[in-house]
Order: C-alpha cells, then structure tokens, then sequence
C-alpha cells in the first residue's frame, strides 16, 4: 500500500470471510481490496461459460460470480468447475440466485458444492409468506455446506413489504423524509435486516458479505456510508447498471473511489455493459485500473504519457505510448510469475522537452521524444539518471529492449521459478 492510501484511505474494520482461498474483508494490507466480475454467457452452456470465467481469472478477477437460474445451469456448475480445473484455473465461483435459489441448491447439492460462495438477493427471494421460508432454506444450505453468503440488496429488485413498511413508519414521522432518503434506508434496512435474520437462523457473522447496489452515484456514496457506519460486514462495492463505455467507467470511478478513499469497500465490481462483441475483462482492468490509481493495489506497469499539444505535431509519441502499453500488458503474465515486484515499475512516454526530462526523471523509465522543431533524439532515464539517447527508425524496439533489460537487472526471480 502507497504512502498515500496509508494516509488517507486506512481500510474500516471488517470481519474477514474467506471464499476458498480469497479473503475478503479483513485489513489491508494483508487482505487487500478484491476485484470480482461476473460473465455473460448462458450458464447451461459449460464451454462458453467455462472460457469466460478463465479469461476474466486471468485478466486478474479474484473471484467470478456466474448466474444460476435453471435446473440445467445448476446441473452445469460442477462440470464448468471441472473443466476450469483442467484448464488449471482456480478462481473461486460465486453462484447469483434470485426465485428460485433454495429449489436448485435442495435438488443439486454439487452445485452448492463446487461454488465458493452464493449471493442472494432479499428482494428475489421469494414473495409473501414464502419469502421467509424460502429465506431460511437458502441460509440452511449455506450453513450445510459452510458457504459464504453475499445478501445483495439492489434498487430495482427491492423487497417491497419492506419499503411499505418503512413509508408507512415514515407518514408517522413528525417530519417525515423524502422519497431518496427513503429509497437509500430501505436499502440499508433490508441489508441489515437480512443478516440479522441469517445470523440467527445459524449463519456465522464471518460468513457474510453485503451490498446494496444503485446506478446514481451520491446514492451509492451515501448509502454505503450509511451501512459501513452502522455494521462491520465486509461491503462489497459496486454501480449497478454503471453504463457502457466511459460513461460505465467515470461512473463507476467517481462512485467507487470515493468510497474507497474513506476505507469503506472490501471487494470491488465494476459492471460495465460491453459494447457489442466487446471484451468482457474490460471491467476487471477498469477495476485494477481504479485500484492501482488510488496507490491501494498494484498490478500491471503503468505508463504516464502526456496528452500531446501544439508543441508536437506527430503522432510517434502516441503510437510509442500505445505501443509500450500494450508491450507490458503482453509481457505482464509472464513477468508477474517470473518476478518479484515487477508490477510497481512505472513508465512515461512524454511527447516533448517541456515536461518530458521532468516527467521521465520521475519513473522507473522514461523517455521525452523530440517536439516540432527540437534536435531528432529521445533521451531516455533510467531511475532518474539519463542512460541513453535513442534516434533514427527502431526507437520503439530499442525501447522495450530497455523495459526488458530493467526488469532482469531491478526485478528478483522467483524461488519457484
Ligand atoms: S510534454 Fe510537451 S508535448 Fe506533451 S503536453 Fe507537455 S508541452 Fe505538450
């Protein structure tokens, strides 16, 4: 953890809950904020499904959540668990169940026993007086098979008994609060409410993980607030419906990070609608992304490069940033294993003298390309001294030739390797 978050963003208490392997919860840094996703496919579908969550495990998703809704999909979780095996895939999977969770978890019971944890949601759990029955069925399992539970309270699905009852306490209210105040409470009450209810019917408070997910981010601010101040749960952090493209991600980075600056959030999705045919790992690197940013996890090279002005008219420097960026992000997988500490080195690719000498000086490497009219040459630093001046065609492989030679000079190998 950077000094930085040290300062500012010292991690809330939370009990800490392990899903297989993954702790969440916890205090940084030895438990450190987890990134999770969930895929798209139809779970009945093993191969699809299976692929999925290994592309999403090896962009750096700690934990994968796949939905369960059918008899069929519940009946395909121990073979995608067996097919991930065979892949040497081991990233825990999380079962999502909404209606129909307590029949298909009584009439599969592998299914309860490949999956590392399951959410439920409160709203979806079942309607009138099934509801609380149904309720205790779910918890019952879980109990049995000794998995983790994530009481996911969302917006769109939320109990509505509950929410009569609160407007109706409200009304009575000499001053009586408005309906986001009462949107935001409902949320909280449910939440809670839900986890007292699974605590008593057996459930051990360290087997729990709880959300309430919006798409508005002062209401997601708020109401994570409201429930970080009032339990110590581990919360896990999430915009529901966060969008598509930058809108998804601002969103979801203005949301979360404020949060995350307050210590609140002990595992973090960002649910990003893909673009059509898109990558699903996008949100994974929009999470490591938000993370490393804030200097709480760090996970890949980063590479600073200036916006590029008036002052330098080609398009070299943009095309070598790309091009270093997508280098590290190739090599990263391999590095990572091979070592040690490799993820902290950082990297800048300035378009010009004005800040490029400055800017490089400050990374691990850097190197300043010639702005319009300045002498053809691309200094290069290495840790703050300048090493080298790079012109002519092959500026680009020369380049990454350094980024190589660092990190098999600065990076210590792996025992294991
Ligand atoms: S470093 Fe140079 S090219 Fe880049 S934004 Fe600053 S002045 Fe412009």
């Amino acid at each position: 953890m950077s000094e930085l978050a040290r300062e500012f963003g010292a991690r809330r208490p939370s009990r800490l809950v392990m899903v297989a392997k993954v702790g969440v919860g916890g205090t940084a840094p030895a438990s450190p904020v987890v990134i999770q996703s969930m895929t798209n496919t139809d779970t009945e579908d093993v191969f699809a499904t299976s692929m999925q969550v290994a592309q999403l495990a090896r962009a750096g998703s700690e934990l994968v959540r796949i939905t369960v809704n059918t008899r069929e999909a519940a009946a395909a979780v121990p073979k995608i668990r067996e097919r991930l095996a065979q892949m040497n895939v081991d990233v825990p999977l999380i079962g999502d169940f909404h209606f129909n969770g307590h029949k298909l978890l009584a009439e599969h019971p592998a299914c309860a026993e490949a999956l590392a944890k399951l959410r439920i949601n409160p709203g979806n759990v079942g309607k009138g007086a099934k509801r609380d029955e149904q309720f205790a069925q779910l918890i019952e399992i879980a109990c049995r098979f000794d998995k983790p539970i994530r009481i996911g309270v969302n917006w769109g699905s939320l109990d509505q008994a509950l929410l009569a009852r609160i407007m109706d306490e409200n009304a009575r209210r000499a001053e009586p609060k408005n309906a986001t105040e009462i949107m935001r409470e409902a949320m909280v009450t449910s939440a809670l409410e839900s986890a007292a209810r699974a605590e008593e019917l057996g459930l051990a408070g360290d087997h729990i993980v709880l959300s309430c997910k919006v798409s508005g981010v002062q209401d997601l601010i708020a109401i994570y607030r409201d429930l970080a101040a009032r339990c110590d749960y581990p919360l896990h952090l999430g915009l529901t419906e966060a969008g598509m493209g930058s809108k998804g991600i601002v969103a979801s980075t203005a949301a979360l990070s404020v949060l995350l600056q307050e210590g609140i959030g002990d595992t973090i999705r960002v649910s990003l609608t893909p673009e059509p045919g898109g990558d699903r790992t996008r949100e994974v690197i929009v999470a490591q992304e938000i993370l490393q940013t804030m200097g709480l996890r760090a996970f890949t090279p980063l590479v600073a490069a200036c916006p590029g002005c008036g002052r330098t008219t080609s398009t070299v420097f943009q095309e070598l940033a790309q091009d270093i960026q997508n280098y590290v992000r190739e090599r990263m997988p391999e590095w990572r294993l091979a070592r040690v500490g490799v993820e902290n080195m950082t990297l800048a690719v300035m378009g010009c003298v004005v800040n490029g000498p400055g800017e490089s000086k400050h990374a691990s490497i850097g190197i300043s390309l010639p702005g319009t009219g300045e002498a053809p040459v691309a200094p290069v630093y290495v840790d703050g001294e300048r090493v080298v001046t790079l012109r002519g065609e092959n500026i680009s492989a020369e380049f990454r030739q350094i980024v190589d030679d660092y990190v098999s000079r600065k990076y210590p190998e792996r025992a294991s390797h």
